[in-house]
């Protein structure tokens, strides 16, 4: 699964790929928007807020906060959260919150900057119609990978201090 394209060096000396396809569908089972959407956040969070992601630390310098429905398909989001930004479930710097609308926040824990994901109004009618003409989930996860993170999200920096 780890490929030579796109491997990156962070400054604690960990390599990583870049978020692909394979590593959503080795840690999610199966593809879709939403687990493709947390991996299109992570990537951008991790690339913009200089995140380590899996460092050699033990605890790592990020948190994520996901907002919403506790269900799949959206809480498919968190999985593609865990895959791009190295924050887990077992390292407790992931967290769930119950909400009818979609909210990312993903925090750098060491700068206090972070960034907050929101779906873009585009991107909210296209999942709709690609459920309705049943687009294929491996077809609109590409469709999500190839995009610009501009055209998926309404995206603001803000600092948690
Ligand atoms: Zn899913």
């Amino acid at each position: 699964m780890v490929s030579n394209q796109a491997i990156r060096a962070d400054d604690t000396g960990s390599t990583l790929p870049k978020t692909t396809m394979a590593v959503l569908k080795l840690l999610h089972g199966h593809l879709g928007p939403y687990v493709s959407l947390g991996g299109r956040m992570g990537d951008y969070a991790v690339e913009k807020l200089g995140l380590k992601r899996h460092g050699l630390k033990e605890q790592s310098d990020v948190r994520v906060i996901v907002e919403c429905e506790p269900n799949p398909p959206k809480s498919c989001l968190v999985d593609g959260l865990q895959a791009s930004t190295g924050a887990t479930y077992g390292k407790r710097n992931i967290f769930l919150i119950d909400s009818k609308t979609v909210r990312v926040r993903v925090i750098n824990t060491e700068t206090k900057k972070g960034l907050e994901f929101k779906l873009s109004e585009r991107l909210q009618e296209n999942i709709k119609k690609w459920f309705a003409e049943k687009v294929s989930l491996e077809k609109q996860s590409e469709t999500i990978m190839s995009s610009n993170p501009q055209d998926l999200f309404i995206i603001k920096e803000f600092s948690d201090d």
